[in-house]
């Protein structure tokens, strides 16, 4: 039976049963609107745990002033339903209340890798993604936490933030799930109009594109980010934010010769509607 928590005090309680009785607990941390990439962290998880914990929290401090928070999907029936499916025993679905009460002010910074990328169009986003990731770590107090790759630089910055703060969960990182097409899975994807979501093919046929040529020996950066602007050039109607290679541990720019695996990282606009994807490219 899958079971509602919606308080700190509650879901604090049910984590501290499970250690006295020496239950491993897996975590699976979203922002709820659950599709198939969720889905596949979650069945991962049910392997690695006894208990299964999925929150759900549209947390307000990841979303600029300008961003999609209000009108983000909240369809919280279909999400129990997909969770129960997916064998998740608990779900933590606090108010935003709940974690951050009035006076709240403390923040957590990851200071190089929060920069760059999505940091550098996302000012404050990854403070306030690491202060939930840290926070939630307290309450549900897990053994092993589960990241989509979808979201490269968020799993990073995670990675780091638990080496640095010794905090003692495991974090696992998860293939990106795409539409046959090619379109990774994305709750922001339902924003998208049938043109639009057309037109947004082109973020993940520009980087197959550029693998393909990778796996043909190109390792010039240049000719490599050449070939993915190619392919996003010849779809109008996607506004590129950035296109860049980076090294996939430090998220430094490549700037020549690729020696290093590294990652092919693409954030654009396609009308409204901001997607990112990404592509590893391994030495
Ligand atoms: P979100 O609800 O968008 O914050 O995502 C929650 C978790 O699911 C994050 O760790 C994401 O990286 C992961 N995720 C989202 N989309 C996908 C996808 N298409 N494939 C794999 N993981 C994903």
């Amino acid at each position: 039976m899958i079971k509602l928590i919606e308080t700190v005090t509650e879901m604090r309680l049910a984590a501290s049963l499970a250690h006295k009785l020496s239950q491993r607990i897996a975590f699976v941390p979203t922002l709820g609107a659950l599709h198939r990439g969720h889905e596949s962290l979650l069945r991962e998880a049910r392997r690695h745990g006894d208990l299964l914990v999925l929150s759900i929290f549209v947390n307000p401090t990841q979303f600029g002033p300008t961003e999609d928070l209000s009108r983000y999907p909240r369809p919280l029936e279909a999400d129990l339903e997909r969770a129960r499916a997916a064998g998740v025993d608990l779900v933590f679905h606090p108010t935003s209340d709940e974690i951050y009460p009035a006076g709240y002010q403390t923040f957590v910074e990851v200071r190089e890798l929060q920069k760059g990328l999505c940091g550098t169009s996302r000012p404050g986003h990854f403070a306030g993604v690491a202060t939930v990731v840290l926070k939630l770590f307290h309450i549900v107090q897990p053994h092993v936490a589960f990241f989509g790759e979808k979201d490269y630089q968020q799993l990073q910055l995670i990675r780091r933030l638990v080496r640095d703060l010794e905090l003692p969960v495991k974090i696992v990182g998860m293939p990106i799930i795409r539409e046959p097409d090619g379109l990774a899975l994305s709750s922001r994807n339902a924003y998208l109009a049938p043109d639009e979501r057309q037109q947004a093919l082109a973020l993940s046929r520009a980087l197959a594109r550029t693998r393909e040529q990778f796996s043909h020996g190109e390792r010039d950066a240049h000719q490599l980010l050449a070939t993915a602007r190619a392919v996003i050039a010849e779809s109008p109607s996607v506004r590129l934010d950035y296109l860049e290679l980076v090294d996939a541990e430090t998220l430094a720019p490549v700037e020549t010769t690729l020696t290093q695996s590294a990652v092919l990282a693409v954030a654009a606009f396609v009308g409204k509607t901001r997607l990112i994807d990404n592509i590893s490219l391994r030495a």
